[in-house]
């Protein structure tokens, strides 16, 4: 499928995980993909591999002035932003009795914060064009929580979706859609930090196995094409709205 011909698309945290997942597809659908990451080693290494196409960044997406300055960047060298996907995120276990003030904010910035400083600095872009897609990651901890997980996690995701159903009505009358996609668990490096039993949970109340696949249940490439269709013209009068990609979890 090559539905996003010509767009331009720009992931953040596109360095590795679901985000790198994601930004290939779009490449794959015919975007020219803006990828974003603080990780700048990461996303040399990426740039650096064979027959890659795309354009590197490294912004922090937690300071606001640096994401207006980096979507200026993509508008000079690719076009005005048509696909903004807020993808990067951080995660950790933590016990709500240690949560320290700091933690908190931190993974508020970035996991909400920044998403709001990202579609504001494209919303001049998309306006002017009077069309944009915006796919905003959430999580299934934001919907059915998640065991071991940081208080702060799911508070950031679960304001993703307010914030995505707020916006598809701001938005709309603009030619705008704004959508959300909620992982369930992807084996990435963000569980680093995470034991093995910990992660052992997250797997254990998943009913799907999908054909062909008895090992690893979900795979990036999965969030990947759910982003894909949301961002693409099939998805032309979908806005507002949070897709699950979980493999059937109910947790
Ligand atoms: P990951 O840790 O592998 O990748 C996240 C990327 O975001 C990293 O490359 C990191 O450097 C980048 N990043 C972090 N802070 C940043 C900042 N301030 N500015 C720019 N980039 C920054 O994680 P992942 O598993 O690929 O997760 C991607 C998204 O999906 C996250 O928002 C995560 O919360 C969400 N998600 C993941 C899962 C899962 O199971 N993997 C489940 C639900 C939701």
């Amino acid at each position: 499928l090559r539905r996003l011909q010509g767009e331009v698309a720009l992931v953040t945290g596109a360095a590795r995980g679901l985000g790198r997942a994601i930004a290939e597809r779009l490449h794959a659908e015919g975007a020219l993909v803006a990828y974003w990451d603080v990780d700048g080693d990461r996303l040399a290494e990426l740039s650096a591999g064979d027959g890659f196409e795309g354009l590197v960044d490294t912004v922090d997406i937690t300071d606001s002035t640096a994401v207006t300055a980096g979507v200026a960047r993509i508008r000079d060298q690719l076009g005005p932003v048509g696909v903004l996907v807020n993808n990067a995120g951080i995660s950790a276990p933590c016990d709500p009795q240690d949560v320290t003030d700091e933690s908190w904010r931190t993974m508020m910035a970035v996991n909400t914060d920044a998403a709001f400083w990202c579609v504001r600095a494209c919303l001049p872009g998309m306006r002017a064009a009077r069309r944009g897609k915006i796919v905003n990651i959430s999580s299934i901890a934001a919907l059915h929580g998640r065991p071991a997980t940081h208080p702060a996690y799911a508070t950031s995701k679960a304001a993703l979706i307010g914030m995505t159903a707020t916006l598809s009505h701001n938005l709309g009358p603009d030619g705008i859609t704004v959508n959300a996609v909620c992982p369930g668990i992807i084996r990435t490096e963000i569980h680093e930090s995470y034991t093995d039993e910990q992660l052992a949970v997250f797997f254990s109340d998943i009913p799907l196995v999908p054909a062909g696949r008895a090992g690893e249940r979900g795979l990036p490439r999965d969030i990947a094409a759910a982003v894909a269709f949301l961002a693409s013209p099939d998805a032309d009068y979908i806005t507002g709205q949070y897709l699950e990609v979980n493999g059937g979890a109910r947790p």
